[in-house]
């Protein structure tokens, strides 16, 4: 890229942090990112960018913008994605742009996704040569909504004319990785997740009297302990496994056993043979172990997310793009897979696609918050970095692609 983009871009970054620090101030839960759609569409307006608004149940908006080159035409395009949504947390940030929605802020910094992809789409048509088209996705719902899912299930990741996206780039700010470096690896970066909710229920009666009653939360408390041996006992030491039970409720009195106990949790793992074995040996489990104590539970299980994989093609680019961009010694290229999972692993299933990390770590900080805490914040001084890369990556011409190592 020429300094000149590059000075471009720096001359965006005071507006991109204004736009950042408003979209902060105003965070919105999943689908109901109403403010914010509204935010990216009469931005994409002022660039006269087209697109498709009241996706994925209202707030999804698609943008398309052309190639400029005569052979461009027919290239298929190149989709950069962005989340909008916000968490249900109190903000502890202090920052003088906090949030003004009490119980709901960007404490995964969303807002920065979206402001970044809002300079892409800015200085992308500024420019008179473009060699591909560019699909731009801001989805609602990443948080748990799996607004990524219904993105795709409406055609986003198509232009006009019907052509599938050759390759999908997503971003996201990362704690652990320091200002101004980016980190990825092919194959699977994030995990596949699962919700689940185990009742267990038993026979409620007086507490000095335990022979007339089933007891729920000695059974539950059982199978918590069972469900430890799932990952540590049936899951293969070579893979990863995550079986987490987060939330216990029973009881209401000292003196009485209650008639169920409920509890909550979360499975991960990356490979879909381990994610379905985390699922049978955790309904057998808790099935059983109850059944043993003469209580029985039934578990219900959340839809889930898949896991996010990174196309290797894809994720050569960016290596490759982000090494130009900021020196090879900023890029990690095989960073250590992680256990949170993303929806953006739902346009990795349609397309090649590549998921990366943005550093956002001051490094000079003692600390610094993770994702999901009440003072994380985005860090402004990401933004130039994540539209560099997002322009780079939109404009760049692989040889594969367009044939048949990009589908
Ligand atoms: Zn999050
Ligand atoms: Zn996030």
């Amino acid at each position: 890229m020429s300094d000149a983009l590059r000075a471009h871009i720096a001359a965006l970054v005071p507006e991109l942090t204004a736009l950042r620090r408003d979209l902060h101030a105003h965070p919105e839960l999943g689908y109901a990112e109403h403010r914010t759609s509204a935010v990216v569409r009469a931005w994409l307006d002022g660039l006269d960018v087209p697109y498709r608004a009241g996706l994925a149940r209202g707030t999804g908006v698609a943008a398309y913008l052309p190639a400029t080159t005569a052979d461009g035409a027919a290239r298929p395009p190149i989709a950069l994605r962005a989340d909008m949504d916000a968490l249900p947390i109190d903000e502890a940030t202090g920052a003088p742009y906090a949030s003004r929605s009490p119980g709901v802020m960007h404490a995964c910094g969303h807002d920065g996704h979206t402001a970044i992809l809002l300079g892409a789409a800015k200085v992308l048509s500024g420019l008179a040569d473009r060699p591909n088209p560019v699909i731009f996705l801001f989805q609602p719902a990443e948080e748990g909504g799996a607004g990524g899912k219904r993105m795709v299930e409406e055609g986003a990741l198509a232009g006009p004319d019907g052509l599938a996206a050759a390759v999908v780039y997503g971003l996201h700010g990362w704690p652990d990785v320091p200002v101004g470096h980016v980190a990825t690896r092919p194959g699977a970066l994030m995990a596949a997740c699962n919700r689940f909710d185990i009742v267990v229920t038993g026979r409620g009666g007086h507490a000095a009297q335990p022979e007339r009653t089933a007891d729920p939360i000695l059974a539950a408390a059982h199978v918590i302990v069972a469900l430890q041996s799932v990952v540590s006992r049936n899951v293969p030491p070579g893979d990863a496994a995550v079986v987490t039970v987060a939330s216990v409720h029973a009881g209401s009195a000292f003196n009485l056993v209650p008639a169920a106990a409920t509890l909550s949790g979360t499975i991960r793992a990356f490979a879909s043979d381990v994610y379905a074995l985390l699922t049978r040996r955790i309904d057998e489990v808790a099935r059983d172990v109850a059944a043993a104590l003469g209580c029985e539970a039934t578990v219900r299980w959340d839809t889930g997310f898949p896991a996010t994989v990174n196309d290797v093609a894809a994720t050569d680019r960016v290596v490759a793009t982000a090494r130009a961009a900021l020196g090879a010694d900023r890029v990690d290229a095989a960073f250590p897979p992680t256990m949170t999972a993303e929806d953006f692993a739902y346009y990795g299933q349609h397309a090649p696609a590549c998921f990366f990390f943005l550093g956002v770590r001051d490094p000079a900080a003692a600390r610094w918050p993770q994702l999901h805490q009440a003072d994380y914040d985005f860090n402004d001084d990401a933004i130039a970095v994540g539209v560099e890369l997002m322009v780079r990556l939109a404009l760049a011409l692989a040889p594969a692609m367009g044939d048949t190592t990009l589908r």
